[in-house]
């Protein structure tokens, strides 16, 4: 028995080492009660077992094993150490992303400390055979009883205690008599058959692509199927999940948002039944903490369909992957550590099970394209959409031009308006697209030019004319809209561009009788409000949807022929090197939810830019020729996939202290690493929440070792971290930022 384990707690920190103490039966990945600090009795996870004692002290002893049964196995601990070393956290905060919160309990002292104990169903039964007899002299002097009996009899002998409508005493006193007992068990964790038959029948096409993958899959783990949206990309996933529930194996299947995984799950559980599972942070703690004990509990054969979270359940034999939209950039978790990319990360898990991947979009990223060039990566194409399905034709139309012409009102252009009610008018239906929600991103005194900002953030405050309010999106802080310029005091402040909110009330006003609806981040607020408007549209109940990017993603009307892109600078102008990428993505992508009835469906794409060499590859949908214009200007300067990321921000409430901080460290790393280190640069938000920002970017060629050059970069920040004074200066690291 080993005396010794490394565990991991909840927190910010890596392993400790405590004494075994008696334990009986340890295995790694088993959830144990540890003191630590003299006030918190913490769940900590058991990462390595062995008999070095520590080099300094003595190790404090372990208080209990919590469950009978590890709650990981090996490949997810390897999986949280991967994610601490290659995404520069520790793993106590892996171990905070993976666990749902009630499987990781925390007390003050050990006798208050309660161990999460899973939901257990009560069920009554029959204790012996009840003739006819009986029960008729039963249910003259206790009618209750015997109806109780008669309803448990019907059920086959058991029955859920729930599903009864008997009340307590019936019960007890039916109890008492010895007739029926009650036990409790976990909840059933029977698993439905396949539904073979009811697999959708595929086509030409998709028989085609689906045997490529296949093929592709003897010689080679992962393959990116590029298919055009509505090309039926969902159905070839269902047919090689079946399977690979065949050869007994578990599926795990990612999407980028939730509401994508609600829709999924009702397609995949008509042929997969039960064996469909849904884990995503929207589901109550205590349904997570359900899932993942079952997924510890069942056998192989499970598909969990997720967002990037799902990955971290505690899948036995894994045996196929399915990233879907994997050029996503949802997939990237960036606001807290781990800041690990959901896609990337899934496919490690996949080669720690040696389970295959398919990585799905019509957009697919540029990065992923790349190793489909380097043949990392089988690549498979699947040009046409399902049935008679056609593509949109694309109308680009210049602002300017219009502008000119006087054929420009407010924000739209007329070819766009003219459209509109060309299409109102014979009943079909519109979507607009604006990625700006509110009702205008600022305003602005006519007068003196003012404009109001956050006080905690350096941006404007978006207006919000429903709520009469000017709020910040960084960090909620709201005022009235004033009514007169603070600065001036002339009644002049008007609101300057376009949100969707006021996409939605210039519409109102050029289209009257037009029934609008609006889907973003302030009507779509939870899953069911997205749901309803979701549904209202698709009832044709509405003739117009404007949305933001979420519109943008998995939706399917089939009554819509007419899109417009409202405005597609915006996309353009975006300081990133991916702007060109991403623009192209969401055309593609917005493109993609117009009809695919007969030729009738039009996108017009309203833009100031229509020179942009991105609009000539977006009407002829010429994907290669954008990858390649992307690889060849990353090369040129030194961008992914030709070198790798890693960004060091650096927040501080004190900007000088900020500013030196940062060049001490810039000036450590450039010893090190010379020209591969940029700034610090100041960021577009540079101050958010109070808090000062600085960059700090490194690339990383890929002929340079990058764990190496992770390793040498931790030390650094560790020494910057050690100083005193530095001492409140946040400093965090995200590798692979998006
Ligand atoms: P993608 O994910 O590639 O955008 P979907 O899988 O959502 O496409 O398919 C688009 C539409 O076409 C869906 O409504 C889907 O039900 C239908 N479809 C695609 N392939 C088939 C098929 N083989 N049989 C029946 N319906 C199909
Ligand atoms: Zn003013
Ligand atoms: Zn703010």
């Amino acid at each position: 028995m080993a005396q010794y384990a490394d565990i991991i707690l909840p927190l910010a920190q890596g392993t400790y080492t405590y004494a075994t103490g008696g334990i009986e039966s340890l295995e790694e990945g088993d959830a144990v009660a540890v003191q630590f600090g003299k006030n918190s009795v913490y769940t900590a996870i058991v990462a390595r077992l062995h008999d070095e004692p520590p080099k300094r002290g003595s190790a404090k002893p372990l208080l209990a094993k919590l469950y009978h049964r590890p709650i990981l196995h090996r490949q997810q601990l390897d999986l949280w150490r991967w994610i601490a070393d290659y995404y520069m956290c520790t793993i106590g905060e892996v171990m905070r992303a993976a666990l749902p919160s009630l499987i990781k309990p925390h007390a003050a002292t050990h006798e208050e400390f309660e161990p999460y104990r899973p939901k257990v169903v009560r069920h009554l039964r029959l204790c012996c055979e009840i003739s006819a007899e009986q029960l008729e002299h039963i249910s003259q002097r206790a009618p209750r009883q015997a109806a109780l009996i008669e309803e448990v009899m019907a059920a086959g002998g058991t029955l859920e205690r729930s599903l009864t409508e008997a009340s307590a005493a019936t019960i007890n006193a039916t109890v008492k008599r010895g007739l029926i007992e009650i036990f409790e068990q976990e909840p059933s964790s029977s698993v439905d058959d396949v539904k073979v038959e009811l697999l959708p029948q595929l086509s030409k096409a998709q028989l085609c692509v689906n045997e490529q993958i296949a093929e592709a899959f003897s010689t080679q783990k992962t393959v990116l199927l590029h298919g055009v949206t509505s090309s039926g990309k969902t159905e070839i996933y269902m047919h090689h999940i079946a399977e690979a529930l065949s050869r007994g194996e578990d599926v795990l299947y990612l999407a980028p948002e939730i509401s994508l995984t609600t829709q999924l799950v009702v397609r995949l559980r008509a042929v997969f039944g039960n064996r469909t599972v849904v884990y995503h942070s929207k589901l109550s703690p205590e349904r997570r903490t359900q899932v993942y004990m079952e997924c510890l509990r069942a056998d192989a054969g499970q598909i969990i369909v997720g967002v990037r979270s799902a990955l971290f359940l505690p899948l036995k034999r894994l045996g196929l992957v399915i990233v879907d939209e994997e050029h996503d950039a949802s997939y990237k978790q960036s606001d807290t550590a781990p800041r690990y990319n959901g896609r990337d990360t899934a496919l490690m898990l996949a080669s720690l099970f040696g389970a295959k991947s398919i990585l799905g979009s019509a957009t697919p990223s540029v990065e992923s394209y790349a190793n489909t060039l380097s043949k990392k990566f089988a690549y498979v194409t699947l040009n046409e959409r399902y049935g008679a399905a056609t593509t949109p034709q694309i109308i680009i139309s210049d602002t300017i031009r219009s502008a000119k012409r006087g054929e420009r009102r407010l924000h739209f252009n007329k070819e766009l308006t003219d459209r509109i009610a060309e299409r109102l008018e014979r009943n079909e239906q519109i979507l607009l697209f604006q990625n700006r929600r509110g009702y205008s991103p600022y305003v602005e005194c006519k007068e003196c030019g003012w404009s109001p900002h956050c006080p905690s953030c350096n941006v404007t405050l978006t207006m919000h004319r429903q709520s009469n309010a000017l709020r910040c999106h960084y960090c909620s802080h709201a005022i009235n809209i004033p009514t007169v310029c603070p600065q001036c005091g002339a009644n002049a402040i008007a609101p300057m561009g376009f949100g969707t909110e006021r996409v939605e009330e210039e519409i109102c006003r050029l289209f009257p009788t037009a029934r609008t609806l609006r889907l973003d981040g302030d009507t779509a607020t939870s899953d069911k409000a997205y749901r309803e408007i979701i549904d209202t549209f698709a009832r044709h109940d509405a003739d117009i949807l404007i949305g933001t990017q979420i519109i943008a993603k998995g939706l399917d009307f089939a009554n819509v022929t007419l899109i417009g892109i409202l405005n597609a600078d915006n996309l353009l102008k975006m300081p990133d090197f991916r702007a060109s990428e991403r623009a192209w993505q969401t055309l593609i992508q917005v493109s993609g939810r117009c009809c695919r009835r007969d030729d009738i469906g039009e996108v017009v794409v309203q833009s100031a830019d229509i020179q942009h060499p991105i609009f000539e590859i977006l009407s002829e949908g010429d994907y290669t020729a954008m990858a390649a214009s992307q690889l060849a200007e990353r090369q040129l300067f030194n961008y992914p996939p030709y070198t790798r990321i890693i960004r060091i921000t650096l927040q501080s409430e004190q900007p000088t202290t900020l500013a030196e901080c940062s060049m001490a460290l810039a000036q450590n790393l450039r010893r090190i690493f010379d020209s591969r280190v940029l700034g610090p640069v100041t960021p577009l938000i540079d101050k958010i929440r109070g808090e000062h920002r600085l960059e700090i970017v490194l690339k990383i060629e890929n002929a340079s070792s990058f764990s190496k050059a992770r390793k040498l970069v931790a030390e650094q920040i560790c020494e910057i971290e050690k100083s005193s004074q530095f001492r409140k200066v946040k400093l965090i690291c995200d590798v692979d930022p998006l």
